[in-house]
This record gives structure tokens, sequence and C-alpha cells, in this order.
């Protein structure tokens, strides 16, 4: 009896798909035409926790999702139904916060229940070697900062245990580059302290950085462009769709927002600015 029952549970587990669009903006979200989006669900305005990529995915690794806002409530209780919400996402019964303690992990909590958990991130600060690959029977950083075709490419949904897929894309982020276009100001220092890990290692002191700040005109034509970006990655997420099978949880959502100007900033990181933590948010079932 008790054999059947765990034949049947595991039956009806979800596979989840995590889709985080690294740096895109609620509003550029908003503004891209996303047909295979849009028809599977529908933007929400969310809040990232963080305002950088590292400790953003982290939070997302503890199984919190990008948080509403609310008013008058306690953050516990916020905390609660978040953790809640994995009955639905997984499909796993009587899912609640103690199942995620002591380790606060969402990969260690879905290995628990026979999941295959799998990463192939864009960013190489989430490279394999940081504490990020915890739980993670595989994990790849891509050779390509713009691969998410490579990425669906490798998806597989076979087997006989559910799969987490966790997937970081770079499409978004500076430079905002499809296919190797050369079109907008290459900024080494934008997120160079991590690109040029390797220089540090083989010479000791990172390179110095001397690039002019953006103007106003590069500004606009980037945050331009990253709209386009987040239409080129809807134009794959239908491809991405097809490969679903019905029973899979999607979540699409970004780490951070981005500043084109705004109070003086670009980028995102060490800044604190509203539309730097709104992000765009869509969860569903297929
Ligand atoms: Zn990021």
């Amino acid at each position: 009896m008790n054999f059947i029952k765990k034949v049947f549970s595991k039956e009806k587990r979800n596979n989840i798909l995590y889709i985080v669009i690294d740096s895109a903006r609620y509003d550029a979200a908003i503004r891209a035409k996303t047909p295979n989006m849009d028809n599977f669900g529908k933007w929400e305005k969310r809040w990232s926790f963080s305002s950088w990529t590292f400790p953003s995915h982290h939070t997302y690794l503890m199984g919190m999702m990008p948080h509403t806002n609310p008013q008058g409530v306690f953050a516990s209780e916020v905390y609660k139904k978040d953790f809640v919400k994995w009955v639905e996402r997984s499909g796993i019964d009587d899912v609640a916060f103690k199942n995620f303690v002591p380790h606060l992990s969402l990969t260690k909590f879905l290995k628990k229940y026979n999941y295959e958990t799998n990463a192939m991130v864009s960013m190489p600060v989430l490279n394999p070697l940081t504490n990020f690959n915890t739980a993670f029977d595989s994990f790849e950083l891509m050779d390509n900062h713009n691969d998410f075709a490579g990425m669906i490419e490798k998806i597989d949904f076979s087997g006989e245990n559910p799969k987490f897929y966790l997937l970081n894309l770079g499409e978004a982020h500076y430079p905002y580059r499809l296919h190797g276009e050369p079109d907008v100001p290459i900024l080494h220092g934008v997120h160079g302290v991590f690109k040029h890990l390797d220089d540090f290692v083989a010479e000791g002191e990172f390179r110095e950085e001397s690039d002019k700040f953006f103007n106003m005109e590069q500004m606009k034509k980037m945050q331009n462009k990253q709209v386009e970006c987040i239409e080129y990655i809807d134009n794959l997420i239908g491809k991405l769709f097809e490969k679903c099978p019905k029973n899979t949880w999607i979540i699409i959502t970004s780490d951070h927002g981005e500043l084109f100007g705004e109070g003086g900033f670009f980028g995102h990181g060490p800044i604190f600015h509203e539309k730097v933590f709104e992000i765009p948010f869509m969860e569903g079932k297929m």
C-alpha cells in the first residue's frame, strides 16, 4: 500500500523550469512584444530581494520568490505562504516551511523528493566553483554569454525522475548583444571584476579600467536594446515550451532591474534605486 502511494505521488510531481532573465527590467518586459510568454501568463510587478545577481539567485535557491511588497503583514507570514506555494509548484503534498529547514535550500529539498537538479548559467559570478552550486546533479556555465538557444538544445525532460532546471539567461544583461552584434559600446568595468578573474589569478592584480561613463544617448539606445533582447528570448521560449511536458511548472522572472541614467546610475549592483529592484514575474503550469 505504501509502495502504491509512493509511486502515485511521484507520478504527479511536476517538472520545474525556473528561468531568470538576468537584468530584465519590469517595464522592458511590458514594452517587449512577447507573444509566447503572453500566451503562457501575465507579467506581474514584483520586487527583488537584492540589486545584484549573486545574492538575488541565492534568495531564489532558498525557495523564495521575488516579493509583492505587501503592507500590513508580518514578514514571517509572507515567507510561510511563499514556501507553501511549493505544494502547487512541485505537486509534493504537505510542503511547509519546516520541509526547507535546516538547509533553506530549494535544491536539497527537491533532491529529497527524487528530483534531478540542473543549472545552466550565463553569468561567470554564478560559476560552478561558487557555493551557488549546491545539490545540483549538473551545473554548467555556458561558453557564451547569450546562448539561451544552446540551453534549450540541452534540456531533456525524459527519464523516470522529475526534473528541475534553473536557467540564468545573459541576453538581456549588458552589453545586450544578440549573435555577437557589436552595436553598443563595451565597457569591461561594468561587470569586469568577475569577467577578469583569470587576469587576477595570472597577474595578481586587476586591470585598470579607464573607460568614460555612458552619455544619455548611449543609455537610451541600450535601454531599447534590452527590450529587443527580451523579444529575442520570447521567440526562443516558444521552442522551449514545445519541449515541456504538460506537468511542467514554469517560473519566469529576473534577478534585478537595470538603470539607464535614472538618478545618475547605469546598470545594477551597488545601487539603491526603485528601478533596480522592480522586476517582472510570471508562473504557472503548462
Ligand atoms: Zn544579474
